[in-house]
């Protein structure tokens, strides 16, 4: 890290000479002057109205030790299906791909895993798959070992998996065997152009704020992304990637746990993630009953119905369908926003939405910043009147 003065910034004021706990800064010809033994404690730059004063943490560029190459994306399986998001990852990983120059693999563990080579035409130029009875249901620690078997083999510069509950659960272990960094909820990835590493962007602070982080000196930088996050690429049929079956290392592996059953939510009946159409409800329904005029329109339009946290907080409507932050990532054709204010905590969970239309009778709600079409005015005349014109009535 290193400080500096910018000098068009700095009126010699002096706030900084006051409060510099080492009493080494001085104001020459009105501009403020650091002496030896800074510790860049920063009470200089926190005292500065200015903002004149600049302390930099350089950007590393990554290891000189160039042994690891490759963007490498989990693809998680339940029951033989791979999950929509293995998809969605490869096209993000693809794109990482292609900016670094590298290749882009799937890995993939599973017994009887269906349509395999699916993977390659989201665009995996290599598939590593291990099948074996023994990984038929997903086990955090068996396929945690085998995980960082397979990196440890082959040196990927990056791995991304799916913020799942599996992927939450498994991947963590596999960035702590490997002494990695890992950040968790992406929203954002991209490759610095400069220095080639991977930024990855995250809420954090109750989703007040978007950080940035970078994996500087530990190989490989891993990241999971909620399902929907990141669309999907058109497959592309025609594209051939190789299928490398690897073995199960019976011997090496053993699981500290025994997977005894698996339970289904079954309260979590409506698959938001899943819908072309939501509509949704905040609190400017006001009261549960009034969630019926959302339903309607759902009803009328094949949708499925979301809510704001307020609602559910109030037990309106179940968890099953908030979205955001804390509730779902959706990722519809078409997201309806009723009385909703659009806190950055609910964005988080829909803006992806190719269409957002916004209903609400504050002009300046934020919501209208994201939406496609917003109408300002009384949620309880418009919807109605959206929900008789789509039935065909007057
Ligand atoms: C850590 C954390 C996590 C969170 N996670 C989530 C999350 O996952 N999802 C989430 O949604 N929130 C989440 N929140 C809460 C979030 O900060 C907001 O408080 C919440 O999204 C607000 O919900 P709302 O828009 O329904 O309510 P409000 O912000 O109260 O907005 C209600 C809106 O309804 C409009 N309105 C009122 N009456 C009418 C009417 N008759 N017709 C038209 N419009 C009307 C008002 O103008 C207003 O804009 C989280 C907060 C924190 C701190």
């Amino acid at each position: 890290m290193s400080i500096r003065i910018e000098i068009e910034q700095c009126t010699g004021c002096g706030s900084c000479v006051d409060v510099c706990p080492f009493g080494i800064i001085e104001i020459v010809d009105d501009i403020a002057q650091i002496g030896e033994g800074c510790n860049l404690c920063g009470a200089c730059r926190d005292a500065c109205t200015f903002e004149a004063i600049i302390i930099e943490v350089p950007v590393e560029a990554a290891p000189a030790d160039d042994a690891y190459r490759g963007v490498w994306v989990y693809a998680e399986q339940q029951d033989g299906q791979l999950k929509g998001v293995s998809y969605e990852l490869l096209s993000k990983g693809r794109e990482l791909a292609d900016t670094l120059g590298t290749e882009l693999c799937a890995v993939c563990f599973g017994h009887n895993v269906a349509d395999v080579s699916r993977l390659a035409a989201y665009g995996a130029d290599r598939v590593f798959l291990i099948d074996d009875p023994a990984l038929a249901k997903q086990q955090e620690d068996i396929y945690a070992a085998e995980l960082v078997r397979l990196i440890r083999e082959n040196k990927p510069e990056i791995v991304l998996a799916g913020a799942t509950s599996f992927g939450r659960a498994f991947f963590p272990r596999v960035a702590a065997v490997l002494k990695t960094g890992l950040t968790a909820d992406c929203t954002g990835l991209e490759i610095d152009p400069e220095t080639g590493l991977l930024r990855q962007t995250r809420p954090t602070f109750g989703g007040n704020i978007m950080a940035t982080i970078l994996c500087r000196t530990r190989r490989p930088q891993m990241s999971t992304v909620r399902p929907r996050v990141f669309k999907r690429n058109t497959p592309d049929k025609t594209r051939q990637g190789e299928i490398i079956k690897v073995d199960f290392d019976k011997e090496r592996v053993t699981a500290r746990t025994r997977l005894l059953d698996f339970v289904r939510d079954l309260t979590e009946r409506v698959k938001l993630e899943d819908a072309d159409i939501i509509v949704s409800g905040g609190r400017g329904l006001g009261k549960p009953e009034n969630f019926d005029v959302i339903r309607a329109l759902a009803n009328a339009l094949g949708a499925a119905v979301g809510s704001s946290r307020p609602p559910v907080d109030e037990g309106w409507i179940p968890y099953a369908h908030q979205v955001g932050q804390t509730g779902k990532t959706v990722c519809p054709k078409l997201y309806i926003a009723c009385g909703i204010s659009g806190a950055v905590q609910h964005l988080a969970g829909m803006q992806t939405a190719d269409i957002i239309v916004a209903i609400n009778n504050d002009p300046n709600a934020p919501i209208f910043e994201v939406a496609t079409y917003g109408l300002v005015g009384d949620l309880f005349k418009i919807v109605p009147l959206l929900t008789e014109r789509l039935k065909g009535g007057q």
